[in-house]
């Protein structure tokens, strides 16, 4: 399993100051009274492991993502979240025991992604986070309304995400861009 040692969220969203959160080894728990910035922290994780749609990080565009100072603070010249994975284990194919992933976003939309403090471009950090199974898209990040989408969906679209889940998808893709070099 892939252990997260903590998250550190600065400029994005609601919140303004760096704010460190660790996890524990088991079962963490975010609390908080409504509208107290939750959500926020599931928006942050799916930020910095890559996720593109700015929509589905519940903003009209990235440059939202940015804290805009609310009623009298100044806003934030630029958002960024870190996560850290424990690597002790070898979860990761490096040699650090902790993989520090950080992604900062610009005024302009622009993001920078880095990887134990080295720039790398999206698809590098993707196919790190690939090898220990870590998806921005994943099933495994199950958020608010999901389960209401898959209980009111087609059976054909439920297969498919159950397709998607057990890899049989990528099996089809491959199998199916065959095909088309054969024709
Ligand atoms: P609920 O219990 O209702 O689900 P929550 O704890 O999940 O609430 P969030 O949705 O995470 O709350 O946070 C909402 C707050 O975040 C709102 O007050 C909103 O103004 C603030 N917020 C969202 N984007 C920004 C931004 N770019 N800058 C500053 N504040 C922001
Ligand atoms: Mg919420």
């Amino acid at each position: 399993m892939t252990k997260i040692n903590r998250i550190s969220i600065h400029g994005f969203k609601s919140f303004a100051h760096k704010t460190d959160i660790p996890f524990s080894n088991q079962f963490n728990c975010i609390l908080g009274p409504n509208g107290s910035g939750k959500s926020n922290v599931g928006d942050a994780i799916c930020f910095v492991l890559g996720r593109l749609s700015a929509k589905s990080l519940r903003a009209e565009k990235a440059a939202n993502l940015i804290f805009n100072g609310g009623k009298k603070k100044t806003p934030a010249p630029k958002a960024s979240v870190e996560i850290a994975f424990c690597s002790k284990s070898k979860v990761f194919p490096v040699p650090e025991d902790e993989i520090i992933v950080n992604r900062t976003i610009a005024k302009n939309g622009n993001s920078i992604y880095r990887i134990n403090g080295k720039k790398y471009t999206r698809t590098e950090v993707l196919d790190l986070l690939a090898s220990a199974k870590v998806n921005p898209e994943g099933y495994n990040i199950i958020l608010q309304g999901d389960i209401t989408r898959f209980v009111d969906m087609s059976h054909l679209d439920r297969r498919k995400i159950l397709e998607e889940i057990s890899d049989v998808s990528a099996y089809e893709d491959k199998k199916h861009k065959a095909n088309l070099e054969l024709e």
